[in-house]
């Protein structure tokens, strides 16, 4: 059997996985192995040399049982509707997983952001936004960001929302600069949220997070807040796998533990870490197969982990921290080899935790300390973790699988006490 590169049938198997674990009505499933609401989009961008370029966007509202629809926007060269249908799939279950009072959401434009100028890249977003308007609304969906799109993008939406509604409208993307709206905490939201759960591993697995060597695949917004957060809660960054245009994938390594603030100085001065003088220079392929790393975080894209480079990992603890980094066939590997995989569902929930707290914000017009930001999404993700772990020893199931069981349980509770099913 080839493997499940498509991340929508991904989803598609983990949904009925849990479904039929909970031995649910088959309505349950059928309602929600597709997204409710699909638009797909042409976006004119005359760009800078003054030619007419369209580009393919699309926005996938996957189920409304929990409350308004959320999700990020991602720009990518790879973006395919199959891939946002699946991420609106793991945007439902993430909000259910941590109890937010939202459904999932996602979008995306095909595009290699790198390759505009600022002025294309705004009007791009624009564009994306005047193409969805018809289907979004603070109290249906609303944007946040994602791979490629970062604060500036949010404002960009939230300003061309406000447009053409004629006032202003923060609440209809998270993630904006702070000036305009934004939450204090956000930016570094997920990746501190994925901290607050290796401390939450090291716990629950009696492990000494100041003994606990990490290895992050990805030093983008996720993982190298996750790399400076689990650096400050005692543990040791040994290795950061990354890729750049120049010279495609590569890693740094130092067996000692790298200094994260100064990961961070270099790759803003230079654009990546290539050369980093704190570490040497190792392949990526090189940086699956260390044998010395406690928990494992891929925090890049999807798929990182497939059936080939799985089966040479040595790392005691998976926590994933992008969406879908493993693929099924991969996982299967890793549950073989006992290997736990904490899922991103659980795992990277701290992103649109801390975007719920922005729109909840946006709508008081009240605005919160980062301290209380972090605070309750610390609460929030650590009841999410506790639940999910009871669910795991209980039924005798994979985290991944407790976690859906969790998730799919309260989405099927709420369509069938609202009569949907
Ligand atoms: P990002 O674009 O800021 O960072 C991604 C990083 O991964 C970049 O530094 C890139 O160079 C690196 N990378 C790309 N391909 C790689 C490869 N093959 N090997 C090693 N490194 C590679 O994106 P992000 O916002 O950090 O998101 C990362 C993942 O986390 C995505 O799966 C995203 O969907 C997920 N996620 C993001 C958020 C958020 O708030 N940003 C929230 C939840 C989940």
């Amino acid at each position: 059997m080839s493997e499940t590169l498509n991340p929508f049938l991904n989803a598609q198997r983990q949904v009925k996985k849990a479904c039929d674990k909970l031995k649910l009505d088959p309505s349950v499933y059928e309602l929600l192995k597709e997204p409710e609401k699909v638009l797909i989009v042409s976006i004119p961008v005359k760009m800078d040399d003054g030619t007419m370029k369209t580009f393919t966007g699309y926005r996938s509202q996957h189920n409304t049982a929990m409350g308004p629809t959320k999700g990020g926007v991602r720009f990518h060269q790879d973006v395919t509707l199959d891939e946002v249908k699946a991420l609106s799939i793991w945007m439902t279950f993430k909000c259910a997983v941590v109890g937010l009072p939202y459904g999932g959401s996602k979008g995306g434009v095909t595009v290699n952001a790198l390759e505009l100028s600022k002025n294309e890249l705004e009007k791009l977003s624009r564009g994306y936004i005047n193409a969805i308007s018809s289907i979004i609304d603070p109290k249906k969906d609303s944007p946040g960001p994602d791979v490629g799109t970062n604060p500036q993008v949010m404002g960009w939406f939230m300003d061309e929302y406000s447009k053409i509604k004629g006032y202003n409208i923060p609440s209809i993307a998270t993630g904006k600069p702070i000036e305009i709206g934004g939450s204090l905490g956000r930016n570094q939201a997920t990746g501190y949220g994925v901290s607050v759960m290796v401390k939450k591993v090291c716990e629950a697995l009696n492990m000494d997070i100041n003994k606990t060597r990490v290895a992050i695949q990805g030093f983008g917004n996720v993982g190298s807040f996750a790399a400076l957060n689990c650096v400050k809660l005692g543990a040791k960054v040994v290795a950061v796998g990354e890729w750049t245009k120049r010279t495609g994938t590569y890693a740094v390594y130092n067996e000692e533990g790298l200094d994260v603030e100064k990961m961070f100085e270099y790759k803003a001065q230079k654009g990546d870490l290539v050369d980093f003088p704190g570490g040497k220079m190792i392949s990526l392929e090189d940086f699956w197969k260390l044998d010395n790393i406690d928990i494992l975080i891929p925090a890049a894209m999807e798929n990182a982990l497939t059936v080939e480079n799985t089966s040479q990992i040595k790392a005691k603890i998976i926590v994933e921290a992008a969406n879908g980094p493993i693929t099924p066939e991969a996982d299967e590997i890793l549950n073989k080899k006992s290997i736990p995989v904490f899922p991103d569902i659980l795992c990277n929930s701290g992103g649109v935790t801390a975007s719920y707290f922005e729109w909840v914000q946006n709508l008081q017009n009240y605005y919160w300390t980062v301290e209380e930001v972090n605070s309750r999404l610390k609460t929030i993700m650590t009841k999410a973790f506790d639940d999910v772990f009871k669910m795991h020893k209980e039924q005798n199931v994979t985290l991944r699988e407790a976690a859906y069981l969790c998730a799919v349980k309260r989405i099927a509770d709420a369509m069938k006490i609202r009569g949907w099913v």
